[in-house]
């Protein structure tokens, strides 16, 4: 039998945490005895008004012997996130950016205002939350961080060029902070979910819908968060209980010092050959690479 794994002492904020997604993430924190920020601005999945829906999150937790308060402030006012956990709790040691929302249509239908909210929310809303708990987790030399992609970050999708870019810009940010914050102690990691909440109502068929319950996407973010798991700069899917693992992977390629169009064109099948390939993890294996191939090139030549 495994031992639990407690969350005592710890302060996690959970951004978009009024229902869906954010709520399941909010329980299990506080069941496993984190203190929570429930944080929700409570409006539509389009991001029009406003209400108290954290509320209800913080009163289940009460009601279940939890410990949590509610804030109300947008994911833009990120320093006013962190202060409530500050001001509640003393700390603040797991950021969770989960909220969210769309404005889907197809690319030449979309407006600059679809484009800017959804940047807004998703890419500087968690760059605002996660930069204002950044000094308090740097000071205590600790800190979990968990980033919100989406299949359609990673893989793209039909009406959703705002969204896919945001979710895929989460992704690099995650990336740069698991490098930097790794001498803290500070992890970074990535989820790209698949839930049926009200965002994917329109969309996914009810028994699916039932199948994929947020709740069974909340274990691995919740493991990803805590002390003992040495996870980061990761990306991971999950849904309905499933979690995996993606990284990058790149074909071995051709190289030429004096390369032409041509040679691109004629030697296109190896550029793109992944039966030999090798799995990049830094820029800097980038630039390696390309010299260390290069040079060989010049003498087999
Ligand atoms: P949801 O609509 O139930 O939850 C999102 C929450 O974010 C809402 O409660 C909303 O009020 C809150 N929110 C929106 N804008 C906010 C803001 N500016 N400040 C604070 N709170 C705000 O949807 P969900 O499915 O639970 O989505 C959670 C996250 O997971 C989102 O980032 C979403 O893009 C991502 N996601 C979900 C799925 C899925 O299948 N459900 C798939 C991929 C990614």
């Amino acid at each position: 039998m495994s031992i639990p794994l407690s969350f005592k002492g710890r302060v996690a904020i959970v951004t978009g945490a009024g229902g869906g997604l954010g709520r399941g993430y909010a329980l299990l924190f506080a069941q496993k005895g984190a203190s929570v920020v429930v944080n929700d601005l409570g409006g539509d999945y389009t991001g029009g008004g406003k209400s108290r829906m954290a509320d209800k999150v913080v009163d289940e937790i009460h009601t279940a012997g939890g410990i949590a308060v509610a804030n109300y402030d947008s994911v833009e006012d990120g320093d006013k996130i962190v202060n409530t956990a500050v001001k509640n709790f003393g700390r603040v040691d797991i950021v969770v950016n989960n909220a969210g929302i769309l404005r889907d249509k197809s690319f030449l239908k979309m407006t600059n205002d679809d484009w800017d909210m959804i940047q807004r929310v998703h890419l500087r809303g968690s760059f605002m939350v996660t930069r204002a708990a950044w000094s308090h987790m740097r000071k205590q030399q600790f800190g979990r961080i968990i980033m919100t992609s989406s299949a359609s970050g990673i893989y793209g999708n039909f009406g959703q060029a705002n969204y896919s870019a945001a979710k895929n810009g989460l992704v690099g940010l995650s990336h740069t902070l698991a490098k930097e914050g790794g001498k803290y102690n500070i992890h970074c990691n990535v989820v790209a979910p698949v839930a049926g909440s009200r965002m994917t109502a329109t969309v996914m068929p009810e028994d699916v819908m039932k199948f994929l319950d947020p709740l069974l996407v909340a274990p691995l973010v919740v493991y990803l968060c805590h002390e003992s798991c040495n996870e980061t700069g990761g990306l991971f899917e999950t849904a309905g209980g499933w979690s995996a693992q993606l990284r990058n992977q790149r074909t071995i390629g051709y190289a030429k010092r004096d390369l032409t169009v041509e040679d691109v064109a004629n030697n296109w099948d190896k550029i793109t050959d992944f039966s030999k390939n090798e799995i990049p993890s830094s820029g800097g294996g980038t630039t390696v690479a390309a010299m260390e191939r290069v040079k060989a090139s010049e003498v087999t030549m």
